[in-house]
């Protein structure tokens, strides 16, 4: 008899979009075949967990049926591809979330298509991902060029595919909602004048996951590469992956990911491959870009002159119960599509400027009440799953994450320090929810200890560092209470920027003050 397997089922959902009616039949499978909640990821798709293997197929099937897919959700492969999820009608944000779209077409596996919709729908073609007629014509150049994989239907993933899963994030200049620098690839897409896409800064190399006592692992964060025209864009996106598929590490699977490569030749080799064999054409100097910032779109803004959307917080992404059900009968009374944002919260699009009053009143009865004054430090904090849903936990994340907040909280409030803190936290290094980018982050390294990572920057440009490697999460407070002591006199900088500024050896000792 086989094992009772239960999975985890991850959707494709590029920029975070997900149709209303994708959003109702999720709903539904989740209360009938999964544990009765939804996750919003950090990579702005939905999770679903506790399936039954023998459920898989309906839950799939369903999914395909109601548009949408799994399809390279997971595996060595392009993963989602991240979007600001602000639905605004404006040029900048429209090519944003077009080009998105258009970089998880271009890099889908094609070939692969039957057999997944032959596997779990019955091979009903009429469900295969089509890409538009742009991104098909540049995926057929690539057919006549050698350097890619010689493979017909797969040119560029060839039979192998990647080393390594592969992650891109499309942006707007200024809004770092995606954080853009910790993608194999993050894309900055500029507008002109008369409102289409003139081109692209490009990043690459930035990479999360790491393993406890392995320095040959580490985080990442992505070298500027330069910026090029858009004509160019697609091929040059190609390019990049084609390197790192021929010279990605495929001995290590620790080692495999392309921000290893980056480190191990340099950003100049990189440059030089690409020119030699790859692409041929100029990359130009990154192009200016204004002072990034971590957008979150909650609460209540204009979309365009006839609807608003409405951003609402989910701590850890987790929808279930009443606000599940709420949000739901909202969706489908008012016809609303939804995006996810990389925040693990939810934004409720197009509604009517009639709607929005009475849309208000029922998010009043679970918990929006107030969507003007939402708490600081929830707001932008973020926890993996961890135990009991992902079997490389350490340690808690998620369940403990509101205990957690609230202790720092307390802790902030009993020192009479008015700032908040950007935190993230998770189960295991892997580092699913960016911990490294964290101001102040917790990282699972045994039962109830964390490492301790200080020092990222509001607005996610900078990697924390490790200072602590098993802090017991019962001395968090005396651990933390001199440092935050210390930073109430310099409460001009942000906390991170506090850190960054000091000598490690001097937040060494004032971590270890009250031990
Ligand atoms: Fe699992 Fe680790 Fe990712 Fe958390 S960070 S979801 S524990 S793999």
């Amino acid at each position: 008899k086989s094992k009772d397997w239960q999975m985890m089922l991850r959707l494709r959902n590029p920029g975070g979009e997900v149709p209303g009616k994708l959003f109702l039949a999720l709903d539904e499978l989740s209360d009938k075949l999964g544990n009765g909640t939804l996750r919003a990821t950090t990579r702005q798709a939905f999770q679903m967990h506790g399936i039954r293997k023998e459920k898989l197929k309906e839950v799939i099937q369903t999914i395909v049926n109601s548009m949408g897919s799994t399809l390279a959700a997971c595996g060595d492969i392009n993963r989602n591809v991240m979007a600001p999820a602000a639905p605004f009608d404006s040029p900048e944000y429209n090519i944003a979330r077009a080009l998105a779209k258009k970089v998880a077409d271009l890099l889908t596996p094609m070939a692969g298509q039957g057999t997944f919709l032959e596997l779990w729908a019955d091979g009903d073609l009429e469900y295969t991902i089509k890409p538009d007629k742009d991104i098909e014509a540049i995926r057929k150049l690539q057919f006549k060029d050698n350097v890619f994989s010689g493979i017909k239907d797969e040119p560029l993933y060839g039979s192998t595919y990647l080393p390594r899963k592969f992650k891109c994030a499309v942006t707007v200049p200024g809004d770092n909602s995606v954080d853009l620098l910790t993608n194999d690839i993050g894309i900055v897409a500029f507008t002109s004048k008369d409102g289409n896409l003139e081109g692209c800064n490009f990043y690459v190399g930035g990479g999360m996951g790491r393993t406890h006592n392995n320095e040959e692992t580490f985080a990442r964060i992505a070298d500027p590469l330069g910026y090029v025209e858009e004509p160019d864009v697609y091929e040059l996106i190609q390019s990049i992956v084609a390197i790192q598929r021929d010279y990605g590490d495929r001995k290590s699977r620790k080692n495999s990911r392309m921000k290893y490569l980056l480190h191990k030749k340099g950003i100049k080799w990189f440059k030089k491959i690409l020119s030699d064999k790859y692409f041929k054409k100029e990359i130009k100097k990154i192009r200016k870009e204004p002072d990034k910032a971590l957008i979150d779109y909650l609460g209540w803004h204009k979309q365009n002159k006839t609807s608003h959307f409405v951003g609402l917080p989910l701590l850890s992404g987790r929808l279930s119960g009443e606000k599940k059900n709420t949000i739901s009968s909202i969706v489908k009374k008012y016809n609303l599509d939804l995006r996810l944002t990389p925040n693990q919260d939810i934004l409720l699009c197009n509604i009517a400027n009639k709607n929005k009053s009475a849309i208000q009143n029922s998010l009043s009865k679970i918990g929006y009440e107030n969507l003007d004054n939402i708490n600081e430090i929830q707001r932008h904090a973020l926890a993996c799953p961890a135990l009991p849903l992902c079997g490389l936990a350490m340690t808690e994340a998620e369940r403990i994450l509101p205990d957690v907040l609230k202790r720092i909280e307390n802790l902030l409030l009993d020192l009479k320090i008015q700032k908040t803190i950007l935190f993230r936290m998770t189960g295991c290094p892997n580092g699913c929810t960016r911990p490294y980018m964290a101001e102040l982050a917790l990282v699972g390294s045994g039962q109830n200890k964390y490492q301790l990572w200080l020092g990222g920057s509001k607005n996610l440009q900078r990697l924390a560092k490790p200072f602590l490697q098993r802090m017991e999460l019962n001395d968090l407070e005396k651990t933390l209470q001199p440092l935050f002591d210390n930073w109430k006199s310099n409460l001009d900088l942000d906390f991170g920027d506090f850190i960054n500024t000091q000598d490690e050896n001097y937040i060494l000792n004032l971590l270890n003050e009250n031990q």
